[in-house]
């Protein structure tokens, strides 16, 4: 046995950020200290559950696992000790010495972004463990992995301050205990009923025993008792479990403070047999829209009771990725792997019994809960857009749920569904019409939508980002035509075909004129069926991006075509019967290009020019 000399070392950069920030943002909810070292604890009891299914002999004479909390009013500790998996010397350097995630990088680059230290975000990054700190000041740790002769355990201590050391102990049993030797006025850990009250506040479902020592003569006594239910919630009958439980189950599961807005609990009897019991939260997650896949957590799958792993990305979408919760599948292998899980049929199924299953809750939320709908909307409407575009499959269901501002609508509120849209239609009108943009108000006051005001038809107001990419995917619902209002010509009825054919005959002399004034600036100038009161409007082609969208995308470096943009008027204008009469060429070319360049304003699109655009414009201001 080779024997690893003590030593003291430095904690990389970056845990010592996590560090401070932990223990400055956590101090109105020290508590979590526990719900977090317990949750370690019971993953290296899931871990080594299921190690020693290849190699039982990792449990050979203490075979059941379990949590042991525990305080010492001398010393002024407490501690928490399992008998899981345990770490080797490496392990505890790589776990606890160094942040190993991208996530938790992340983490702290939004974190110091946006000086923001929202203390409920900080489980959800596995950077639980320097929880600790926020009630202690220096924190030992003993572990001895399961795999290991007694000779080769570890001791690590630290003051959290930048720097550690590790020693090799003798530890007579696997797993491992964390001491706390709390601050000065963190007294209130010592006392045995707060202790029991946060473990049944925060860790009560914890699958394995969590012992309390009961106390005796102001001290922990010989006996103990098992203070937490112990069991796996989702295996009892529905009608046994309230809804504290499943709260305080979602707490836990989800590292989250907050209540989950609601939840779906069922059991599929069969040729496969599964359990799922899925949840909705009420807030987002921090790194949601970052579409921080890799660190999706809280979806986890057990196999007949045993954890098996984080799962979310084998057993839901991406769209669907706020989704908490726990599957428990009864035939599926014990022994099996990742690679193994994304290729495995069965799960397939499950997968799809999942999305259903979600789909229903977010339904019946939406017909039974409008207020809760609102709620979830706000914090996953956008998430959920992705699936129009992701699931083909349940595209109509997808779409069924989304919920829009419109002309028709309260203000800016996202409120009106597609079947309200459809619902509202004038008899004959076989298209549902909608604007995108890049704020609500340059939607709501976008002179495309000045014929649909006077015709009174609806149009709905698209202002997120998605949106427009989400419509490439969304040509038709319910038997209808999906339409952008800017693209193509427009004649809304046969009459008006007619009368744009002969308003189009009677301007050719303007059109005429336009185009010379322009010349290369526009692809083309006609008469516009869109416009009631605004002079002139830029027009789409059927395949051409949004303006607006386009601007973005250049932005964030893309390389997007350059297209000549499509100029529409509105002869009846009292400018444009200036433009008309304007003999003078210098004077009618400025009014030309203004005409073009509040088009393009409107419509969101980048000026070329901005200072020659300013000079024309006072040009005509003086003259
Ligand atoms: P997370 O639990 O989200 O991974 P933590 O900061 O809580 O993040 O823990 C960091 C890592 O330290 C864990 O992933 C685990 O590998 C290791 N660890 C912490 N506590 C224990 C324990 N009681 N037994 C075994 N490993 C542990
Ligand atoms: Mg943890």
């Amino acid at each position: 046995m080779t024997f690893a000399p003590a030593e003291t070392r430095k904690f990389e950069a970056e845990v010592a950020q996590v560090l401070h920030l932990v223990t400055h943002s956590l101090y109105s909810h020290k508590e979590i200290f526990l719900r977090e070292l317990i949750s370690n604890a019971s993953d290296a009891c899931d871990k080594l559950r299921f190690e020693s299914i290849a190699k039982p002999e990792l449990v050979a004479g203490d075979g059941e696992l379990h949590i042991d909390v525990s305080w010492d009013p001398e010393a002024r500790t407490v501690t928490v000790r399992d008998n899981g998996v345990g770490m080797n010397r490496d392990e505890v350097v790589a776990n606890i010495g160094t942040i190993a995630s991208s996530g938790t990088r992340r983490f702290l680059e939004a974190m110091s972004a946006e000086q923001k230290t929202d203390a409920h975000l900080i489980g959800q990054f596995g950077v639980g463990f320097y929880s600790a700190f926020v009630v202690a000041d220096r924190v030992t740790v003993l572990s001895r992995r399961a795999d290991a002769p007694a000779g080769e355990g570890v001791k690590w201590e630290s003051d959290g301050k930048g720097e550690y050391s590790l020693e090799q102990v003798e530890l007579a049993q696997r797993g491992t205990t964390v001491i706390l030797h709390l601050k000065a006025d963190e007294d209130e850990f010592l006392k045995p009923w707060t202790l029991k009250s946060l473990i049944t506040r925060y860790s009560d479902h914890v699958a394995f025993p969590i012992r309390l020592p009961l106390e005796k003569d102001g001290k922990p006594g010989d006996e103990g008792e098992t203070v937490n239910a112990a069991s796996a919630l989702w295996t009892k009958p529905k009608s046994e479990i309230s809804d504290e439980d499943y709260q305080s189950f979602y707490k836990s599961l989800g590292h989250d403070f907050n209540d989950a807005l609601t939840w779906t609990h069922n059991r599929v009897e069969g040729s496969q047999s599964f359990t799922t019991l899925l949840y909705l939260p009420s807030q987002p997650p921090f790194d949601l829209m970052m579409g921080g896949r890799d660190e999706r957590k809280g979806l986890k799958l057990y196999i007949k009771r045993v954890f098996i792993m984080d799962a979310a990305e084998e057993l839901l979408p991406n769209y669907l990725r706020f989704v908490r919760g726990v599957v428990d599948a009864d035939d599926l292998p014990l022994n099996v792997s990742r690679e193994i899980l994304q290729q495995n049929r069965q799960l397939d199924r499950i997968k799809a019994a999942c999305v259903k299953r979600v789909l229903d809750l977010i339904e019946k939320l939406a017909r039974d809960e409008p207020e809760k709908f609102t709620t979830f909307y706000k914090a996953f409407g956008n998430t959920l857009k992705e699936g129009i575009a992701e699931d083909h499959a349940n595209r109509e269901r997808i779409a069924k749920l989304l919920r829009f501002a419109s002309t028709k609508g309260e203000g800016s509120a996202q409120s009106v569904s597609l079947d309200d849209y459809i619902g509202r239609m004038a008899v004959g009108q076989d298209t549902l019409w909608y604007i995108t943009a890049d704020s609500h108000a340059a939607a709501i006051g976008s002179p495309q939508l000045e014929a649909f005001k006077a015709k009174g038809i609806e149009v709905l107001l698209m202002s997120d980002r998605i949106d427009e990419w989400m419509l490439g995917s969304l040509n038709e619902y319910a038997g209808k035509k999906l339409k952008n209002v800017a693209k193509g010509e427009l004649a809304l009825d046969e009459a008006d075909k007619k009368q744009q054919e002969e308003a189009s005959k009677a301007a050719e002399p303007l059109l005429k004129k336009l185009k010379d004034l322009l010349g290369d600036r526009v692809s083309d100038v006609r008469v516009s069926a869109r416009l009631t009161d605004s002079p002139s409007c830029l027009a789409l082609s059927d395949y051409e991006m949004a303006p607006h969208l386009a601007r973005l995308l250049r932005e964030a470096g893309h390389d997007m075509p350059e297209s000549k943009p499509t100029l529409e008027i509105n002869p009846q204008h009292a400018l444009l019967m200036r433009v008309e009469a304007e003999a003078d060429e210098g004077k009618a070319k400025d009014l030309a290009n203004l005409l073009l360049e509040q088009a393009e304003i409107a419509a969101g699109a980048p000026l070329p020019d901005p200072s020659a655009f300013v000079q024309r414009m006072n040009r005509v201001l003086l003259g």
